[in-house]
C-alpha cells in the first residue's frame, strides 16, 4: 500500500471526524452563507507528484474550493426547484458512500442491496398512494427518469408495428403529443433519436393555464387516424405548477392506443397532501411516472426515480438489457437493475430516501409539502401587497411566478433580478411566461420560514427604492 494511503488509513477516525465537523460548521452556518458569490479559481491546479494526504487536502479544499460554494441547501435558495438535505438524508447519503455497494441484484452472491432499493420504492408508492402495479428504480435526476421512461415508450411504439427498435433502430416516425413539456423531456427525445423537434404541441387550456386542453388533445389524436402515440403530460409545470387533467386522460386511454408518461418531478408530491391530492387524481392510470427526490423530498443530489407499470417489464428489459443473451426465466423473479436502467454500476442511491421516509414518516412530508405551499402563498400576498409587483399566474402549489408591475418595467426585470441575486441573501430564477419577462421563486426547502420571506421582501423593497 502506498505510504500516504497507509497514513490515511491509520488516521481514518481523525479524518472522518474532521469531515464531520466541517459538515456541521457548514450546515449550522447556512443562514449566513451567501446564496451566490463571485469567488473564482483558475481550475488549472497542477497534479502533485506526491500525495498530500486527506488532512492536507481538506485544508486546501477549505482555502481554495469551499469559498466557491453557495448555500444552496439553505432556506433562501429559491431558484430552480431546490431542496436541501435533511439530517436523515445525510445519514443515508454518507452511509451509501461508506458501504459503497454496486446495487443491482436481489439474489446474487455479489450483494443484495437492490432489495433495499425495492423496499424504498415500495415506501414511496405508499407515500404517493400509488398501486404496486408500478415497479421503480433510482436514477440521477428527473431528466434521466424521463429518458428511461420514454426509452421504454419508444420500444412500446415499435411493438405496435411488430418492430424491435432496441435491436434494429427506429424505422417509423414516432408520434409524440405534449402541451408544456419540461426541457428535459425534449432533451430525452433528442437523446433517444426521436428528435427534439418531432413532437406535436397540444393547445393549453383557456385562461392562463399550462395544462393541456383535452378537446384539442382528442382532435390531435383523431388526426393520427388510429396510429399509436406517446403522450408526455405534466404533474407540475415549472413556471406555474399546473397539472394536466389525469381523469380525462384516463378516459381517453380507454378509447385510444397510447403510452402515457407523466413528468411529476416535484408536482407528484401533491399526492401526499389531502389539500392538493386532487391535482393528481387518476394519475395511477399512467404507464410511466417521473419523480425527483432531490427536490421536494429534500435529499442530496443525485436522486430521482422512475415508475413504470410492471406489465411493461419485458419492454423495459428489451430496451436496457446488458447482454444479447435472451433473458433467462421470469424477469421479475430474476430481477436485476442492470437490465432495466441506463446505468450498469450504480451506488445505493435509495439509502438517503429510505432514511428520510423512515425517520420522518408520512406526516413529516405532509407537513413539509403543506408548509411550502403556505410559504408560496405568503410570498405571493406580500408581493401583491407591496403594489410594485404582479403575479404572472395564480399560485397553485409551491411556485411563485411574478414580475415587476407595468409593461414599462419589463426592461428592468433582468437587472432587478441580477441586483437581488447579487445580494447573496436570496436566489431566484429568471423566466419567460405569457410573453413577459418574469421571476420564479420555488418553495421546497424544509428550512424556509416566514422570517425568510419578511427578510427577502425587505431586500426587494430596498432595491426597488434605490434604483427605480
Ligand atoms: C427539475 C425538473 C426536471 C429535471 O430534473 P433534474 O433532476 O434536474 O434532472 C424535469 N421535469 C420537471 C417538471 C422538473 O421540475
Amino acid at each position: 500500500m502506498n505510504s500516504i494511503l497507509q497514513q490515511d488509513l491509520n488516521n481514518f477516525e481523525k479524518i472522518l471526524e474532521k469531515a464531520k465537523q466541517q459538515g456541521i460548521n457548514f450546515l449550522n452556518n447556512l443562514e449566513n452563507i451567501p446564496t451566490s458569490n463571485k469567488n473564482t479559481i483558475d481550475s488549472k491546479r497542477n497534479l502533485n507528484e506526491l500525495g498530500l494526504g486527506s488532512e492536507e487536502a481538506l485544508k486546501e479544499f477549505n482555502n481554495r474550493l469551499a469559498p466557491l460554494l453557495v448555500s444552496s441547501p439553505g432556506p433562501r435558495y429559491w431558484g430552480f426547484v431546490t431542496g436541501g438535505s435533511t439530517p436523515a438524508s445525510i445519514v443515508g447519503d454518507w452511509l451509501a458512500s461508506v458501504y459503497d455497494q454496486n446495487t443491482q441484484s436481489v439474489t446474487s452472491q455479489g450483494g443484495n442491496s437492490a432489495l433495499i432499493e425495492l423496499e424504498t420504492i415500495n415506501l414511496l408508492l405508499q407515500l404517493l398512494e400509488l398501486p404496486d402495479s408500478f415497479l421503480g428504480g433510482f436514477v440521477t435526476g428527473a431528466t434521466m427518469s424521463n429518458f428511461t421512461s420514454l426509452a421504454v415508450a419508444r420500444q412500446w411504439f415499435g411493438k405496435q408495428f411488430g418492430k424491435d427498435y432496441a435491436k434494429n433502430g427506429i424505422s417509423e416516425t414516432i408520434n409524440i403529443l405534449t402541451a408544456t413539456p419540461h426541457s428535459s423531456s425534449i432533451k430525452s427525445l433528442s437523446m433517444l433519436g426521436i428528435g427534439s423537434q418531432n413532437y406535436t404541441v397540444v393547445k393549453t387550456t383557456e385562461g392562463n393555464r399550462e395544462a393541456l386542453d383535452i378537446n384539442d388533445l382528442e382532435e390531435k389524436i383523431k388526426a393520427l387516424n388510429g396510429k399509436p402515440f406517446i403522450l408526455i403530460s405534466s404533474a407540475g409545470t415549472v413556471n406555474t405548477a399546473d397539472f394536466d387533467d389525469f381523469e380525462a386522460i384516463s378516459e381517453l386511454k380507454e378509447k385510444y392506443n397510447f403510452w402515457w408518461h407523466i413528468d411529476g418531478a416535484f408536482g407528484g408530491f401533491a399526492a401526499v397532501s389531502e389539500r392538493y391530492k386532487h391535482y393528481v387524481k387518476g394519475w395511477d392510470g399512467a404507464d410511466s411516472i417521473t419523480i425527483d427526490c432531490h427536490k421536494w423530498l429534500n435529499v442530496p443530489y443525485e436522486s430521482a426515480f422512475y415508475l413504470i407499470k410492471k406489465d411493461h417489464i419485458h419492454l423495459q428489459i428489451e430496451t436496457f438489457q446488458n447482454s444479447n443473451a435472451p433473458y433467462l426465466g421470469n424477469a421479475l423473479e430474476n430481477f436485476n437493475y442492470l437490465n432495466v436502467v441506463p446505468e450498469n454500476s450504480r451506488r445505493l442511491r435509495a439509502l438517503p430516501v429510505w432514511f428520510s421516509l423512515v425517520a420522518y414518516g408520512k406526516e413529516g412530508f405532509q407537513d413539509l409539502i403543506e408548509k411550502s405551499t403556505l410559504l408560496a402563498l405568503h410570498f405571493g400576498n406580500a408581493l401583491v401587497d407591496d403594489g410594485r409587483f404582479e403575479l404572472l399566474a395564480p399560485i397553485r402549489l409551491n411556485n411563485v411566478c411574478f414580475t415587476l408591475k407595468g409593461n414599462e418595467n419589463q426592461d428592468n426585470v433582468n437587472s432587478f433580478l441580477a441586483k437581488l441575486n447579487d445580494t447573496g441573501k436570496v436566489f431566484m430564477t429568471p423566466t419567460f411566461y405569457q410573453h413577459k419577462k418574469g421571476i420564479r421563486a420555488s418553495f421546497v426547502n424544509w428550512r424556509t420560514t416566514e422570517e425568510d420571506i419578511k427578510m427577502v421582501m425587505e431586500v426587494m423593497k430596498n432595491i426597488i427604492n434605490d434604483n427605480f
